[in-house]
């Protein structure tokens, strides 16, 4: 049955991927950190991976982005595997939002001061926080080694330039995180842990990166290609219920409406996805819909879910 459907995707990747691209034009690339802004608006690249590492690949997939939001997931599972669950869910809650990825509105509303949950931003810098190390070099190092292990690609790295720019401008992560350090989330210097949250959302992939991590999270934190296991099963569960309930900002409902699969995106038009027990998927499209997720890449897998019958529902 694999060898079937492996043959039906590969054969019509293409032509479900051009008829998607047109959906660049409806979109707009993320404005608001500068360096993203300049990012080519048509691109839409797709890499698909089994367990035995074949892969379709279609489009730009040989385009490169930043992890940003992505990145909150592997920091999520970093955290736990450095922590336990009990001290990451002191500091972060378990809920969706239904907010924008950046909001400030319902940071009070689990308990007081606690982020909703560990993928909106506030959450996130709380999650940042919690990694191993005594500095914030020592922490970026942990998560970026903890990257390339699970990516099984000791190259990637920090873009130098999009940290920058993130960093320079960030003034609405900067109030999220002096509001978590007053209500005591934070126990480090605010500026420390900005910088280890804006080195992990700045490392830069390809499709076949995302689909690499995604192939891991696929099989429950076991990875089928190096026959390894590389993060406890529990925390994989975790991290998927997240990634189902709120990866795709405020339009995770209709993202588990019309495709059905656990995922991530983030404003640089990356989107990780996986069909447990089976695929890895990464696609990438920077022109994004209102709710910042990639117009083209979500209309793609929408048009895979259905044609495979991946919705897990
Ligand atoms: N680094 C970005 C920020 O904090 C991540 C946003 C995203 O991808 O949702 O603004």
């Amino acid at each position: 049955q694999h060898a079937e459907t492996w043959k039906h995707l590969n054969k019509h990747l293409p032509e479900w991927l051009e008829e998607s691209k047109k959906y660049t034009e409806d979109g707009n690339v993320a404005a608001y950190i500068p360096e993203l802004a300049s990012a080519p608006k048509d691109v839409l690249g797709i890499c698909i991976m089994d367990a035995a590492g074949n892969t379709a690949k279609s489009g730009d997939h040989e385009y490169r982005f930043t992890l940003q939001s992505i990145s909150k997931v592997f920091t999520l599972i970093l955290a736990l595997i450095d922590r336990g669950e009990e001290v990451v869910f002191s500091k972060v809650g378990m809920e969706p939002t239904g907010d924008d990825f950046n909001s400030m509105l319902k940071l009070e509303l689990v308990e007081p001061g606690i982020p909703f949950n560990p993928l909106i931003n506030a959450g996130a810098i709380a999650i940042s926080s919690l990694i191993a190390g005594s500095s914030p070099d020592e922490q970026t190092n942990r998560i970026l080694h903890f990257f390339r292990e699970v990516a099984d690609n000791g190259t990637l790295d920090i873009n130098q330039d999009v940290h920058k720019s993130e960093s320079d401008t960030a003034h609405r992560n900067r109030s999220l995180a002096y509001f978590l350090k007053d209500n005591g989330v934070l126990h480090h210097d605010v500026e420390d842990v900005l910088e280890v949250y804006f080195s992990h959302c700045s490392v830069e992939v390809g499709c076949a990166d995302l689909a690499r991590m995604a192939l891991v999270l696929a099989h429950n934190g076991f990875d089928p290609i190096r026959n390894q296991r590389l993060i406890p099963r529990r925390f994989v569960q975790i991290a998927k219920t997240f990634m189902f309930t709120c990866g795709m900002y405020n339009a995770s409902g209709e993202f588990a409406m019309n495709v059905g699969l656990p995922a991530k995106s983030g404003v640089s038009g990356g989107i990780l996805t996986m069909v447990p027990g089976r695929y890895g998927i990464g696609v990438v499209g920077p022109a994004l819909n209102n709710k910042g997720n990639s117009t083209a890449g979500v209309h793609l897998l929408g048009k895979l879910s259905q044609e495979f019958d991946w919705s897990l529902f």
